[in-house]
């Protein structure tokens, strides 16, 4: 049967449901029906409203507020149904607005309502007056500009869905806090909307935490590929030395000639190609790197400048070389002393002549890449020692950069440190309380021979073998400490605390042999050495032998032994 409603909703017509409500203060209990009830002021959860729309977004806060009015709405269909079996439908349905008016929230009034329990159509069209949210709206948030009254829609939502069996989806088609003249709402089946998907989704939690995870992920993934675009741009450092460097790398850059990194291994060389290249005007082109003493000697030309099918066996294809695939950027030679002496005048000519041919053919193919090349090695030695040829050296060595190597820039190990720091924490998924001041001194004073690639890699391990929220010691770091590699000290004293407790020097053994070798030097014998040592002693302690034997650690009998036998006493 389907009901339609159109007078105004009579005040005086819940007083059922006002006899739910029961005040338990001795007990500090509120009680509606089976529901457990909070008198709450509207000031708290105004202040708790605007603090949602403040830290996560009016879209977030929407969500929770019609949330939390879809719990109650719930709560209260179920009431209705209770406390009204024998009513008309309509008489049921309007618990619901009656109950948002006891409970303070607002006034309804129904407008229009038809509803029909057993076919399921439904249509209300309702006015909201005195809305606590509009009046949060005024007081806390200011004027929104959206429909504001968000729990009393999840309340009308969730009541009448649970009333109807069916989704029902109510929407403020006007709202007094975004500055319409009226509240107004209407509802209909969720399928009579045209977004009621995209309306259904405020009622799915979405945990924040979840996404805090995801943009958390995002942001070191970011973090970590601009410092990776950071480091390709300029490598790390602050030293005067490195600085050199960099300006020289800058002058190189901007002209077209070859350049030539030298530098002993691991001093970051392509670090610095990449730098020139990025800073080149051929940055928007390819940057190929090419380590010459990784690959074979007999396939060097072929994989340099690419192969024509039959060439030899084995070669059942065409392909480019790396030159090829390097046009109009810029190809990065490590180790180019290792080049074979075909490969080094194939090289020239492309230097020469901006041209080659892949192996086993006779097209020439024009090439236009700029070069750089490294080599940890003396090129100049290799070229009085026949294995490189001299024009080619020549022509490479148009604007040689000496990169100088880490323990000549070692004030920069602390930043390249904490580089590898970040970057290796990230990749374990780890968080280290970083360098124990021991384990950086220990930094500082080594020689670091394999220079920053060995630095990374001790950061690595240090990495690993450390725990979540330790500090890494110096054990993580190095495994053996090669004396021979770390720089000594100058000598001093060390202090610790005696049996006493007292704070005493100690000197360090290098202070001992300092003394040792001016008694030799001076030709004082062991007998003068150990007579004077006692007759010092023995004024110390004034005479006293006891005493006298405590301060050279011997027993009583054999300091009165030795002082007989030296004829001190
Ligand atoms: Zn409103």
């Amino acid at each position: 049967m389907a009901i339609s409603y159109k007078p105004q909703l009579k005040h005086k017509e819940f007083q059922d449901l006002t006899d739910q409500i029961r005040f338990l203060s001795a007990e500090g209990k509120i009680w509606l029906g089976e529901q457990r009830m909070l008198l709450m002021a509207v000031s708290a959860m105004g202040a708790f409203r605007r603090e949602m729309v403040n830290s996560m977004g009016v879209e977030r806060a929407k969500g929770f507020f019609l949330r939390l009015g879809y719990q109650s709405g719930l709560k209260d269909a179920e009431l209705a149904r209770k406390l009204r079996p024998h009513c008309d439908e309509i008489d049921i349905f309007l618990a619901g607005p009656q109950l948002h008016a006891l409970k303070g929230m607002v006034n309804v009034i129904p407008i229009q309502v038809d509803l029909d329990q057993e076919t399921g159509s439904f249509y209300a069209e309702m006015e909201w007056v005195d809305s606590f949210e509009v009046e949060i709206c005024q007081t806390e948030l200011g004027k929104m500009d959206q429909p504001a009254c968000w729990a009393l829609l999840g309340y009308a939502c969730a009541y009448t869905s649970s009333f109807m069996g069916r989704e029902i989806i109510f929407r403020e088609t006007s709202c007094r806090g975004c500055g319409d003249e009226k509240c107004l709402i209407l509802g209909k089946p969720a399928e009579q909307w045209d977004d009621a998907k995209e309306f259904a989704r405020y009622f799915k939690a979405d945990p924040i935490i979840e996404e805090l995870y995801d943009l958390q992920s995002q942001v070191s993934s970011l973090r970590s590929s601009l410092e990776k675009q950071q480091g390709q741009y300029y490598g790390i450092g602050q030293s005067a030395s490195y600085n050199k460097v960099c300006k020289m790398i800058d002058k190189a850059a901007m002209g077209k000639v070859s350049v030539l990194l030298l530098g002993e291994t691991g001093v970051g060389k392509e670090v610095i190609a990449r730098s020139v290249h990025l800073r080149s005007e051929r940055a928007d082109g390819p940057f190929v790197a090419v380590n010459c003493a990784a690959i074979p000697p007999d396939l060097i030309e072929a994989e340099l400048f690419g192969v024509e099918k039959g060439a030899f066996t084995g070669a059942n294809q065409s392909r480019p070389g790396r030159f090829e695939r390097a046009h109009k950027g810029t190809i990065f030679l490590d180790e180019v002393v290792e080049l074979t002496p075909r490969a080094q005048a194939s090289l020239l000519r492309v230097l020469q002549e901006g041209e080659f041919e892949r192996v086993g053919d006779h097209q020439t193919r024009p090439v236009n890449v700029r070069i750089i090349a490294a080599t940890n090695e003396s090129l100049a030695e290799a070229v009085e020692a026949g294995k490189f040829r001299a024009d080619l050296y020549y022509r490479l060595n148009v604007f040689p950069v000496q990169i100088p190597p880490l323990r000549e820039r070692i004030e920069d190990l602390p930043i390249l440190a904490e580089h590898f720091l970040r970057k290796f924490e990230a990749e374990y998924n780890k968080h280290t309380l970083g360098l124990s001041d021991k384990a950086l001194e220990m930094c500082l004073r080594y020689r670091w021979p394999g220079n920053i690639r060995e630095l990374e890699n001790v950061i690595e391990r240090g990495v690993i073998l450390t725990d979540n929220n330790e500090t890494i010691s110096q054990d993580a770091l190095f495994a053996v400490f090669p004396d021979s590699e770390f720089h000594q000290t100058s000598p001093q004293s060390l202090e610790f605390i005696d049996d006493s407790g007292q704070v005493v020097a100690e000197d360090y053994p290098s202070a001992e042999s300092h003394w040792a070798e001016s008694i030799i030097c001076n030709n004082i014998s062991l007998d003068k050495v150990e007579a004077t040592l006692m007759q010092r002693a023995m004024e110390m302690a004034n005479q006293n032998v006891s005493e006298a034997a405590r301060i050279l650690g011997l027993t009583r009998p054999a300091l009165a032994y030795r002082l007989k036998k030296s004829g001190i006493l």
